[in-house]
Parts: structure tokens; C-alpha cells; sequence
């Protein structure tokens, strides 16, 4: 298939139409580069604008990012954005991972500063290496100024903030920065996205801030999520959910179905897209797209 670059995900925004997109993680091995293929093959008549692949917390998979990324840009034709993080990488490692991806014909990049590796609570930042997600955007800005670098925030709080106006201030610097466009930490409950889009803009930050979903797959992973990133759980949702416990199936349905009627009203609302956090998983993602395509979102998504 043809390779297809969208030359700045953030003017995809400028138009009226919602947008779509899709997050994948890059496997470990062959078996779950498989289990993509057959995700993507599923999800690619929902023609999403752009897909982004996250970077290995930690260290563990950026090779596989830059692989997954020129595999779906390749193979697929998907229009891709790789994510990079400051976890335990020099500046100079930073410039050098920015270069090949600049050179193999990215233009657009999702900037984070990252979590911590598995088994540590707090950040540390690499002796030569960057503190925030803003000095990363800084540094791709710099180098390449013609990069759209899209970054993380946080609708109800980013776990460390000190105070929600604390970490709307940071989301400002990083901004100010450079970034073209936010894409959302998951929520549950559109108040909280639509309360925290308002404060935005009171702050001066006029960018596309485009809400993160993430279809449920059980009550497990939920109230981890939940407890990791602070999303509240609505009461309903959590009844639905523990009225088919150990029921995977009806679980998974319930999860696509709140997600979905979530985009539905986000869309309807003012929201300037979605980005779904597919977990390589196929099911949830066109269980969404049948509930959108019913919608008032469905003639704006072109579905
Ligand atoms: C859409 C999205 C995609 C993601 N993709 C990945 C991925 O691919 N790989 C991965 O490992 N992780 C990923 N993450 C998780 C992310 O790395 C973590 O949430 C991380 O803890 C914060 O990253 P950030 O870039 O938002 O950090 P920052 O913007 O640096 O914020 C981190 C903390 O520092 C505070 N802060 C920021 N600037 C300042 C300042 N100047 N002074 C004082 N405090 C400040 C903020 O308030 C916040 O509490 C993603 C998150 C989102 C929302």
C-alpha cells in the first residue's frame, strides 16, 4: 500500500469534522506483531485520520516503536505518529532518536516526559538528560521547527501535580513550548473532560486538546488504571461492570458501549475528535464505530 504522511496532525483539527485516531503499543514478539496486523486489517475501514505508537516505559521497546511505526506506515499506509520519552535517555540520545525519525519522514511526534521504570515511584531524570515533558518539546522544536509535536495532559490531575491549576500552569509552559495539539489522559465522565477543556482556555491554551478513551476490558484493569492515573469511575459504569463479573465478554461489550456513547456525546458537544486507546485490540474499536455510526457523530466522522 502507498505510504501516507499527513504533513501536521494539528491542521486535520482546523477542519470542522471530528477527527479519529487510534493508539497501539508495540509488541514484545512476533506473536503480538501478528495480533496487530489483525487488529489493524480489522480497524482500517474505519479509515482513523492518524495512528500513534507509544514508546517502552522505561527502556523496554522504543526499537519496537520505531518498527511498529514504519510497519503500519508502510504496510498500511497509515498516516503515523511515534511517541518519544525522556526515560532514561541523554539529550544527545534524544537528538540522535529525532534525527533518524525526522530523516525516515515523520512530522509529527508525540512528546512526553514518561513514567518512571517498572519498580520505581519516582521520575529521575538521566544525568544529561531532560525533566519535563517541556524541555522535550523545547528540544524538538529547536531542532526541527517544522515537527507538529502533540503532548500529554490531564483532565483530572496528573498523579504528581501538586494542585489541578499547578498542572495546568505546567501544561501552559509546555504549550508555549511548542506543541501543536494535546491529546488526553483517559476519563470516564465527559464533565470532567469538557470542566477541564474550559479551564484550558481560560489559561490562554487555544490548541486542539482532542480526549483520550479507553474502552474497558474488565473490572480489574479499570480500577488499576483508575488507581495509577486518578480517573474517576462513574457509579453507573461501576454497577454495569459488576453486574457481569467474570462475564469477559459481556464486559468488554459494556466497556465499548459506555466508550462509545462517551464519543457520541463528546462529538456532539464540540469535542474535535477522539483518540482511542486501542490496546491492540480490535473488538472494542468496531463495537464503538457501529454505536457511532447510529450517532449524530456519524455524518461528521464521514462513517
Ligand atoms: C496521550 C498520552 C500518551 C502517552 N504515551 C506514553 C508513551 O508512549 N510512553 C510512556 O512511557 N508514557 C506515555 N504516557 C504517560 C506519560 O509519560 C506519563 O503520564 C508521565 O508521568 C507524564 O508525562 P508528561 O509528558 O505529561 O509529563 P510533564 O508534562 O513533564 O508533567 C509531569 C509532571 O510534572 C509537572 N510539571 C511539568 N512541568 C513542570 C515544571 N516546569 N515545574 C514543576 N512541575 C512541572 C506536571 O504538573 C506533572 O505533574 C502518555 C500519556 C498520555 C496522556
Amino acid at each position: 500500500m502507498l505510504f501516507s504522511e499527513n504533513p501536521f496532525v494539528h491542521s486535520l483539527y482546523e477542519d470542522e469534522s471530528p477527527v479519529s485516531s487510534f493508539e497501539f503499543f508495540p509488541p514484545k514478539d512476533g506473536a503480538g506483531i501478528t495480533h496487530l496486523c489483525q487488529t489493524v486489517e480489522a480497524l482500517k475501514p474505519l479509515r482513523p485520520s492518524f495512528v500513534s505508537v507509544t514508546y517502552g516505559a522505561g527502556g523496554s521497546t522504543q526499537k519496537q516503536t520505531s518498527r511498529v511505526a514504519s510497519l503500519l506506515r508502510n504496510e498500511y499506509g497509515l498516516s503515523v505518529v511515534p511517541h518519544l520519552t525522556c526515560v532514561g535517555a541523554s539529550k544527545d540520545s534524544l537528538c540522535d532518536h529525532l534525527d533518524k525519525t525526522y530523516e525516515a519522514g515523520y512530522r509529527n511526534i508525540m512528546a512526553l516526559r514518561g513514567d518512571p521504570p517498572k519498580g520505581q515511584n519516582i521520575f529521575t531524570q538521566h544525568k544529561n538528560g531532560l525533566r519535563y515533558g517541556s524541555d522535550l518539546v523545547a528540544l524538538i522544536k529547536n531542532r526541527y521547527p517544522d515537527l507538529g509535536i502533540g503532548i500529554g495532559a490531564y483532565p483530572e490531575k496528573h498523579p504528581e501535580a501538586s494542585s489541578s491549576d499547578k498542572d495546568i500552569e505546567h501544561l501552559k509552559i509546555k504549550v508555549d513550548a511548542g506543541a501543536s495539539f494535546i491529546i488526553t489522559q483517559l476519563f470516564f465522565d465527559n464533565a470532567v473532560y469538557f470542566r477541564f477543556v474550559e479551564r484550558c482556555r481560560k489559561k490562554g491554551i487555544t490548541i486542539p486538546i482532542i480526549p483520550g478513551i479507553m474502552p474497558v476490558l474488565s473490572l480489574e484493569q479499570i480500577l488499576r488504571f483508575s488507581k495509577a492515573c486518578g480517573a474517576t469511575i462513574p457509579i453507573q459504569l461501576l454497577n454495569q461492570l459488576e453486574s457481569v463479573t467474570g462475564d469477559t465478554i459481556a464486559t468488554e461489550e459494556i466497556g465499548a458501549i459506555w466508550a462509545g456513547e462517551q464519543i457520541a456525546e463528546l462529538i456532539k458537544y464540540g469535542a474535535p475528535g477522539y483518540h482511542l486507546y486501542t490496546l491492540n485490540r480490535a473488538k472494542s474499536a468496531l463495537i464503538i464505530a457501529k454505536i457511532l455510526k447510529n450517532s449524530q457523530a456519524a455524518q461528521a466522522l464521514a462513517i
